[in-house]
């Protein structure tokens, strides 16, 4: 898997390791790095043509130079440019202006985007921190009250550029006209060291931009490299400054950080980091106060559904981000769930209520859009509806669209230990049975549980004496269980 990286390595080992202060930018021929044009998307190649055939300069950078050298493919192509984004627009007819905080032009090819981004400045650098909410250089920039960056548009050279990336292997740019790899903050050096090193100082970069604290433990975890001492150092101090990032940006960025194929390391070093809890507050506090029961070890249950995402991944099968929200508020609904009953409410309507509580809360940390909430509640739905399987109850089930996702919740239900007397195998053997083992399956059950899960059978209505003058009401009560 590293192959690209030692060939990198071994070529150019005279410029990974310089006796004295070393002059950036360092520039990598290419018979010297492993990086060749076959491996990039030709699309991208395309861009980058067409931007050095119009006059401008034209560099990939960021993932794809830094995963292709690790050895890893990539997940998307950058381009960076000094077109402006209007100018990138007018050259390429399918593309589209994006971005407030940070804008850049979406080429698209079919499916496939191409990022393209101009050089910007490090332009919160220059700011003064006594005066936030200034324009910088009479351009598009601006900080919140905390120093952090809401604008950044201020264009630049390529080296400004390269310094207000987030870490080193970040700013390495491949050069389409001759192949060759410009590394501006020693990139290379930490890629061979597995580390991760912040561009310039630590609590500044974090200052400006809290979100750098999970990328940084992004990298982490989906590369396996460590964090460079000064790069961890602030991080736990600072992780208080992700309340103030916009719900829908975390949002994002949890899917990117858990979907990565390394979501359980990622998940330990998020807690480790103390950053968890500004992601998923009350997920977090159920795992610090210990709950469990019976039916549920959280912090088993958790890992068992990171697991079962990785493994996904791992193995080029897709994976739904409500699945993964689901499996990470599960455990604050069954908390919920044992409260709201405990105070006399039926099991379905508290599950109900139990859902409507998370999500509340959780909305304030990490946005859900209503199109993942609505499969996360029919996948807590469904564990309290597979179960009751008597009747034709198993074959409309079947037919609900979130089945497969509820099963496969239940199965990593059962992997974590929870209990459910076979559940999880006897809706495998009805999913793959003809229809007489369907109707042996059905009859199994019925004739073993039907107390526990049956219908419950109506008592006949006592007709009200007509002639009764009492004037005593009829009282009401919630014996009755709450049937889906
Ligand atoms: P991947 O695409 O594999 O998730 P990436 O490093 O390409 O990783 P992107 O979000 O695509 O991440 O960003 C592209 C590049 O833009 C980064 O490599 C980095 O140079 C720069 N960048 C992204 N986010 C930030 C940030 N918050 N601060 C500074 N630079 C950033
Ligand atoms: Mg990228």
């Amino acid at each position: 898997m590293l192959t690209g990286l030692k060939f990198l390595v071994r070529k150019a080992t005279s410029l990974l390791a310089p006796p004295k202060a070393q002059t950036y930018p360092i520039i990598i021929p290419r018979s010297d790095h492993s990086l060749s044009r076959q491996d990039l998307s030709p699309n991208a190649v395309k861009v980058l043509y067409r931007l050095n055939k119009a006059g401008y300069d034209a560099f990939l950078v960021g993932g794809c130079v830094r995963d292709h050298l690790i050895g890893i493919e990539p997940k998307d192509f950058d381009v960076v440019t000094n077109a402006t984004p209007e100018e990138v627009h007018a050259i390429f007819s399918n593309s589209r202006l994006i971005g407030r905080r940070f804008k850049l032009v979406h080429v698209t090819f079919g499916r496939e985007i191409i990022e393209v981004s101009t050089f910007r400045a490090n332009s919160a650098q220059d700011d003064d921190d006594s005066t936030p909410n200034t324009s910088l250089k009479g351009k598009d920039s601006a900080r919140s009250a905390h120093g952090i960056v809401l604008r950044d548009n201020v264009y630049g050279n390529i080296e400004e550029d390269a310094e207000r990336r987030d870490f080193t292997f970040n700013a390495l740019y491949y050069n389409v006209q001759d192949f060759s790899i410009h590394d501006y903050c020693g990139g290379l050096k930490d890629i061979e060291n597995k580390q991760i090193r912040i561009i310039g100082d630590a609590r500044q970069r974090y200052q400006e931009d809290p979100v750098r604290m999970l990328r940084a433990i992004r990298f982490a975890g989906k590369l396996g490299f460590e964090l460079e001492a000064e790069t961890a150092a602030p991080i736990k101090e600072m992780a208080h400054l992700l309340d103030h990032i916009p719900p829908a940006r975390l949002f994002e960025e949890v899917l990117k950080l858990l979907g990565s194929g390394n979501g359980i390391d990622t998940f330990h070093l998020l807690r480790q980091y103390g950053l968890f809890r500004y992601l998923f507050p009350d997920t977090d506090a159920l795992l610090q106060s210990g709950w469990k029961r019976n039916d549920i070890d959280p912090e088993a249950f958790i890992l068992q559904g990171l697991q079962n995402t990785d493994d996904r991944i791992q193995s080029g099968k897709t994976t739904a981000p409500y699945f993964l929200y689901a499996v990470l508020l599960w455990p604050s609904v069954a908390l919920r769930h044992e409260e709201f009953q405990a105070q006399g409410m039926p099991a379905t309507p508290a599950l109900h209520q139990a859902a409507n509580m998370v999500l509340d809360n959780q909305v304030a940390s990490t946005a859900i859009p209503r199109r993942f909430s609505t499969p996360m509640r029919e996948i807590w739905d469904m564990q309290y509806r597979l179960p009751k399987r008597y009747g034709k109850r198993a074959f409309l089930l079947l037919e609900h669209p979130r089945f497969r996702a509820g099963f496969d919740f239940l199965l990593i239900r059962e992997l974590s230990g929870t209990n459910l007397d076979g559940l999880g195998d006897w809706w495998e053997k009805f999913q793959h049975g003809t229809e007489n083992q369907q109707r042996d399956l059905i009859k199994s059950i019925d004739s073993f549980s039907k107390d526990k899960e049956g219908p419950k059978k109506r008592r006949p209505r006592r007709r009200k004496k007509s002639n009764s003058n009492s004037n005593t009401t009829s009282t009401t009560t919630h014996s009755e269980t709450f049937d889906e």
